[in-house]
């Protein structure tokens, strides 16, 4: 078994002003291996006082950095990039350890995370600005784009690295500087990238990282004027009380929240590309993602052979140990996460549901009691918590449809509206359905969507704001005017 742990290796103090501290307090908490309950380390516990810290380091790198040049800063963040792609198998053991996800699923996580710091590399040389047309023959307009500033950004367990380098990336790109406050479950693999980032030679104050009490540090990014921008990354309820922080100073917000994804597959589907489509959407990162289908409608022609297709796939992944070779499916994050899922299911069940396989927790070689066995639920029915509730497990439930137009009411019929996915093979039903679903996302006989040049984001209760391509740099830049007369 690979072993990365060992406190003398791993760097767990925070990055600030281009120091690593710890709390000001001297207080620590534990990182918890969720496949075993190991404590693999301990990271600063830090509130108000280091965040306000970080802030000021951040400001005062600002000037400097935001004066340098798109081909300067593309320059570190492609280093950032090679370095992480450099340690992928050390930064994705790292991952595995604290967040439970498979090994290889671990690795794409950092390809992925790095994928990024490329894209942005490259588009921040393209800030363009413009040139307007004015009303009279003895006047200019030009349209101006700078950086808006001191960043920062909150970020989930569920993808350690990905979720605040798709941040990270064009806010550095677009010459603004940035505090991150990671998870409290993840925040190793967010310091091994803070770390690689000094490596890379990136500033004093550019990039600084904050653990510990989520409401401290919350507060004070959200108090402090400096702070022109958060991006925030994780659920709805918890976004929903930033957004009303976000009222003291009028901070720029985007927030990437919550998803209940629909996963439709019609009788002209090619069953087997949507049974792959499906596995990857459904039970990848143990169904930890915001964009896992949560919904499942299959049309009655096909509805058997998916069904059973999709369960004996299901019952040949293999639960375990995210290190062990071949791991499909590891432990959730925590007891709360497996106990959702065992109220999710136990409520569909008692509502009529039939668990067709799966359908209770699993015991691995006397690992903690965190594995959860993929499951697949015929006839869940709009009753059901799992019609509403994000899962964030690996339950996929099914339900029959006839008709086209009854499939996209029922997918719609949601708070959220991040990604949807459908399989079909009439192009012009692709174009009518995907323009009838009311998502962000929309996987179009593609179960895997995300990728480093597209425009990820929700409507709805699912956010604001987009992360990725050409998008993202409007988030992380102020246009300005100026009329000049001659
Ligand atoms: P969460 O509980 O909302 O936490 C997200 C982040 O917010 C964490 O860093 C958390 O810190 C912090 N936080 C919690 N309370 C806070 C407060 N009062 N003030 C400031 N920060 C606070 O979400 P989660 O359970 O980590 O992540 C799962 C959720 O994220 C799901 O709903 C999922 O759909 C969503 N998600 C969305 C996307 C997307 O792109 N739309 C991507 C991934 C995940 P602590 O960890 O320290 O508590």
């Amino acid at each position: 078994m690979p072993q990365v742990l060992d406190q003398q290796s791993v760097q767990t103090r925070n990055l600030i002003g281009g120091d690593w501290v710890g709390a000001a307090s001297g207080e620590e908490f534990d990182i918890l291996d969720p496949a075993t309950d190991e404590i693999i380390a301990r990271v600063p516990r830090c509130g108000r006082s280091e965040t306000r810290d970080a802030i000021d380091a951040a400001a005062k790198a600002f000037p400097e950095w935001s004066r340098t040049t798109a081909q300067e800063r593309g320059k570190l963040l492609r280093r950032l990039y090679e370095l992480m792609m450099r340690d992928q198998d050390r930064l994705a053991e790292l991952m595995t350890r604290e967040q439970g996800k498979p090994l290889a699923e671990a690795k794409g996580e950092v390809a992925y995370g790095a994928s990024f710091l490329e894209w942005a590399a490259d588009e921040g040389r393209r800030m363009y600005g413009e040139t307007i047309p004015a009303n009279f023959p003895d006047k200019r307009i030009l349209v101006l784009r700078q950086p808006v500033g001191v960043t920062a950004c909150i970020t989930p367990w569920n993808f350690p690295i990905a979720m605040i380098t798709r941040k990270l990336g064009p806010a550095l790109a677009c010459g603004n500087t940035m505090v991150v406050k990671p998870a409290e479950d993840t925040p190793l693999s967010a310091i091994a990238v803070a770390e690689l980032a000094v490596e890379a030679g990136f500033p004093p104050g550019v990039f600084n990282i904050v653990t510990g009490n989520p409401k401290e540090i919350g507060e004070e990014l959200f108090a402090n004027p400096a702070v022109r921008k958060i991006s925030f990354t994780g659920s709805t309820e918890v976004g929903k009380m930033l957004i009303k922080q976000s009222a003291q100073n009028v901070t720029r917000l985007s927030l990437e929240l919550g998803g209940h994804a629909p996963f439709i597959v019609f009788d002209d589907a090619d069953v087997d590309a949507a049974v792959k489509g499906a596995i990857a959407s459904k039970y990848r990162n143990m169904g930890q993602t915001c964009i896992c289908a949560n919904r499942f409608y299959v049309q009655d022609g096909v509805y058997d052979a998916f069904a059973s297709k999709l369960a004996d796939e299901v019952n040949r992944m293999k639960v375990g140990r995210g290190l062990e070779d071949g791991v499909q499916v590891g432990p959730l994050i925590n007891d709360a996460a497996v106990e959702k899922v065992e109220k999710h299911v136990a409520d569909a069940t008692s509502k009529g549901g039939r668990v067709r396989t799966g359908g209770e927790r699993i015991s691995v070689d006397g690992l903690a009691d965190r594995f959860y066995a993929p499951t697949v639920i015929d006839d869940f029915t709009p009753e059901m918590l799992i019609n509403t509730e994000e899962t964030f497990g690996p339950v996929a439930p099914l339900r029959r449809f006839a008709k086209e137009e009854e499939a996209i009411a029922w997918a719609n019929d949601s708070i959220y509206g991040l990604a949807s996915y459908f399989y079909t093979r009439d192009a012009s039903r692709i174009m009518r359905v995907a323009e009838a679903l009311e998502y962000g996302i929309i996987g179009a006989n593609d179960g895997g969507p995300s990728t480093a040049q597209a425009p990820f984001g929700g409507i709805k209760q699912s956010g604001y704001g987009r992360e990725g391509g050409k998008y993202v740099m409007d988030e992380y830049t102020e246009i300005k005017y100026v009329s000049w007369q001659l």
